[in-house]
């Protein structure tokens, strides 16, 4: 039974963070009838350094929130594309097809979904502190049923309710920038590099999203684009229409998600590596899978989906992240895939959910332990 919060000083869930995690957490709560109240201390839309797109399976998230994304500022993408300066491969999703879209319109979109819903959201208002039975914004008290931290990846709520890891995990580094040009490409293409990956996504039909991700703290966008001259054919004569803007990739974990009413989602609860492009959709299961151990009164069950949810992008992010750090082993991997592209279309099937990891199976990995030892 929901109970009536009327007060402004009280609301059933609070929700620390408004970025993707925190209005789909209050979304989706409001679906299921919770009172919802939200702070951020930033205005929308907020912009965020990010590869910009979405998994089919993150569609799917969304579709669940009352959400279709309008076709016009967006872009579909079929698959995706991973190449270096000897090979390539590329495979279609499976099922369905994912989406690139500006942060900043994803933010409002989602922002105005939740004031339809009547989510009761406070822009500028920064989360200060929690109290014994609520949370302080702007160092005014509200008290809450539930508060759900997500306020991303440096987030206080995990430090101040104890969930911290003392395993800081790893970190790379992340870079952005928008160009107008209307896209090349059907598929979302990762071009891999010594310095890290470059990945070009479509976002509408006249702009692409530049991203790169670094283990070198010193690499920006314009150093890789050097190496690349085939983008750099691809951008000439382009406007480049925002700033190169930065932000952290960090893979980490924590041994718990929640201490009694207090409970994180999206990137405040731990990450995966950037190069996966699962963050949002990461974000989005996790708002779902809260809201129904908000209903059972019983957030171990929260705790038990978020493990599960982390399974597999976990699992793809060591295995592109060991082709990160050995050139050998990547341009040997690609050689590999780019040979039996079928091993390569399996594997994004297994990373968007349509195969289970094994299925991969002993067949497929001894054709690509073959290939690379041959190609
Ligand atoms: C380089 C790069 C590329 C990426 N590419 C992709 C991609 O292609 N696809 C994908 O799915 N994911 C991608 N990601 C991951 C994705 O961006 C994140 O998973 C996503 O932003 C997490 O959302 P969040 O809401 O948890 O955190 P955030 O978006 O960081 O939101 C947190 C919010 O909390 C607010 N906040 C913080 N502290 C306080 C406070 N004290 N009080 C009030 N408010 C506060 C902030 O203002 C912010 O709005 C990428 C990430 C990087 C770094």
């Amino acid at each position: 039974m929901v109970a009536m919060y009327h007060s402004l000083c009280e609301a059933e869930v609070f929700v620390a963070g408004g970025g993707p995690a925190g209005l789909s957490a209050a979304i989706a709560a409001r679906q299921a009838g919770f009172a919802v109240t939200l702070a951020d201390v930033a205005h929308p839309p907020i912009d965020k350094t990010c590869g910009e797109g979405i998994m089919p399976d993150g569609l799917a998230a969304i579709a669940k929130l009352g959400i279709t994304l309008p076709a016009d500022q967006a872009f579909p993408f079929r698959g995706i594309r991973f190449s270096d300066a000897g090979s390539a491969v590329a495979a279609s999703f499976p099922r369905g097809y994912g989406l690139g879209i500006r942060r900043t319109r994803l933010h409002q979109i989602l922002v105005d979904r939740a004031s339809e819903l009547g989510v009761v959201m406070h822009w500028g208002a920064r989360v200060t502190g929690i109290t014994s039975d609520g949370v302080s914004v702007n160092g005014r008290n509200i008290r809450c049923r539930w508060l759900v931290g997500a306020d991303g990846q440096n987030s206080r709520i995990r430090h101040w309710a104890g969930l911290e890891s003392s395993r800081p995990g790893s970190r790379r580094f992340g870079y952005r920038c928008h160009y107008r040009v209307a896209p090349w490409s059907e598929f979302v293409e990762v071009y891999w590099t010594d310095h890290g990956q470059l990945v070009v996504t479509p976002v509408s039909n006249e702009e692409v999203c530049v991203a790169l991700i670094t283990h070198e703290p010193y690499t920006r966008l314009d150093n890789v684009f050097a190496g690349f001259p085939t983008i750099t054919k691809l951008l000439r004569g382009a406007e480049l229409i925002t700033r190169e803007q930065g932000a952290i990739s960090r893979m980490h974990a924590l041994p718990a998600v929640y201490k009694g009413s207090r409970v994180l989602v999206g990137e405040a609860s731990g990450s995966v590596d950037a190069i996966t492009g699962d963050g949002l959709f990461m974000a989005l299961q996790h708002a779902r899978a809260l809201v129904h151990a908000l209903q059972d009164n019983d957030l171990a069950t929260y705790q038990a989906a978020h493990r599960k949810i982390a399974r597999i992008p976990r699992m793809m992010a060591e295995l592109m992240l060991l082709m990160d750090k050995s050139p050998w082993l990547r341009r040997r991997a690609l050689r590999a895939l780019s040979v039996e592209p079928s091993l390569f279309a399996r594997m994004l099937a297994i990373h968007t959910g349509a195969l289970p990891p094994l299925a991969f199976g002993v067949h497929g990995t001894l054709t690509l332990g073959w290939h690379l030892i041959t190609a």
